[in-house]
């Protein structure tokens, strides 16, 4: 089924609380996206960190997209059931000689002016219980952002070796994202502009795995009155499903698209539909963030 489609979506919640009216924001523009564009629309479970996701998140994260009508085409993929994935392809990383251990404390990168400067690449004593880091390379990254326009990140300067397994063992991010946004044959990555400056990164290690690339569009993300984004960590509001017409005609709206008046208090369908029948990627805001109050 995949296969015969050209536009392949995806949101990628990570399972460390309820949904949010920023995540919201993110499942809503890749599911207009996605389904303005008739393409299929993916959803990823980001569960690799027990330590940070209450038991009851996932499930919790499902059936509040299903209360507003956000239904997701196949099945839903689990990062925790992907394990072996990651380890194939940190294994081809390792194998072209990227990949070398680092004990280096967060203290010291710190000290290094927050960019790792590389020191453990070539250190000679053996590393024992570090993270695993790829060896980047001194190259420009671009790429023209759907919303935001061109994007560019000097590599070593910018960014540096970055983790891919963690410390504690884990894999990290930004090689699991990869790995599965290559698996699950995504053709284009809508999300929050906090991630942005990851995909330079993304983009990096899609080469060197030989993965196709993907498109990307990040569009705003939503903060509160002291400028921080709304997320879990920020004791954000958990979206409540009875307010789905609500939110769906704000989060609209903070999308720059333009519900007709009438639509106030239509339900989750009725909003859904007109704001594929309307989408227009050129309206959203080439902004990072938008206090969430002003819409
Ligand atoms: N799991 C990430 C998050 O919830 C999003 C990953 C992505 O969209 O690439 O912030």
């Amino acid at each position: 089924m995949i296969s015969d489609t050209t536009y392949i979506g995806r949101f990628a919640p990570s399972p460390s609380g309820p949904l949010h009216f920023g995540s919201l924001l993110a499942a809503l523009a890749s599911y207009l996206d996605a389904k303005a564009n008739k393409g299929l629309w993916l959803l990823r479970m980001e569960d690799l960190d027990p330590a940070r996701e209450p038991p009851e998140a996932a499930e919790q994260i499902l059936r509040c997209l299903e209360q507003f009508s956000l239904h997701w085409d196949s099945e839903v993929l689990y990062q925790s059931h992907r394990l072996e994935a990651y380890a194939e392809a940190l294994n081809d990383l390792q194998e072209q000689g990227l990949i070398y251990a680092c004990d280096c404390t967060r203290q010291q990168i710190h000290a290094m002016g927050g960019v790792y400067d590389n020191r453990c690449r070539t250190r000679n004593d053996r590393v024992t219980g570090g993270a695993l880091r790829v060896q980047t390379q001194n190259i420009q990254v671009s790429f023209e952002d759907r919303i935001q326009g061109e994007y560019s990140q000097d590599l070593l300067y910018q960014c540096g070796d970055f983790v891919l397994v963690r410390k504690d063992g884990l894999f990290a991010y930004q090689l699991a994202v990869v790995v599965d946004d290559a698996y699950q044959q995504i053709t284009d990555i809508v999300r929050g502009f906090d991630l942005i400056e990851s995909s330079p990164r993304q983009i990096y290690l899609q080469r060197c795995l030989n993965y196709p690339l993907p498109r990307y569009a990040h569009i705003p993300v939503a903060v509160n009155e002291e400028g921080q984004k709304l997320s879990k960590q920020h004791f954000a509001d958990a979206i409540n499903p009875q307010q789905a017409s609500e939110l769906l005609f704000k989060a609209l709206s903070f999308l720059g698209q333009t519900p007709d008046p009438a639509l106030a208090g239509a339900s989750s369908t009725e909003l859904l539909s007109w704001g594929i029948a309307h989408w227009d990627i050129q309206a959203v805001p080439k902004l990072a963030n938008i206090p969430h109050e002003s819409v």
